[in-house]
């Protein structure tokens, strides 16, 4: 899983990665790592004790990652993840969001990502009109 993203990942072309804000890395299987210092981040963001925010939001197994828990749905939706009928999908902690989140997929991605995130399909139809194809 998962991240509103900003990510503006530059390429070798012109063409420019933009975050459509389809939500899809914010939903799915799969999870997002917190360390205590970004879940002391996001707790203070909220308003809400670190402990009771370690409670609440997050689920943690003894020699593994912290991670976010999941909201209720079919779709699996991050518990942060904010979905209006026709809007974009926004991230209600974006101010504070994981590195993990933050950070696709300019700085790592899965190898399917071009099947479902809707930037990278718009990045990859801007390269290929770019290229004549
Ligand atoms: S924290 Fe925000 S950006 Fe990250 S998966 Fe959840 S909704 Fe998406
Ligand atoms: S899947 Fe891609 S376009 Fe959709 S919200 Fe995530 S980064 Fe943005």
């Amino acid at each position: 899983m998962r991240p509103e993203c900003e990510c503006d990942e530059s390429s070798s072309s012109d063409a420019q990665f933009v975050c459509l804000r389809c939500g899809s890395c914010c939903t799915g299987e799969g999870f997002v790592s917190v360390s205590a210092a970004e879940c002391r981040r996001i707790a203070d963001f909220l308003g809400v004790p670190y402990g009771r925010f370690l409670d609440e939001y997050t689920h943690y197994r003894k020699g593994l990652d912290r991670w976010l828990i999941d909201a209720e749905g079919n779709d699996i939706p991050c518990i942060f993840l904010r979905r209006t009928k026709n809007g974009p999908a926004t991230c209600a902690i974006e101010e504070v969001k994981p590195d993990q989140c933050r950070d696709f997929p300019a700085l790592w991605t899965r190898s399917d990502a071009s099947d479902w995130c809707e930037g990278l399909k718009a990045l990859a139809a801007e390269r290929e009109t770019s290229d004549g194809g």
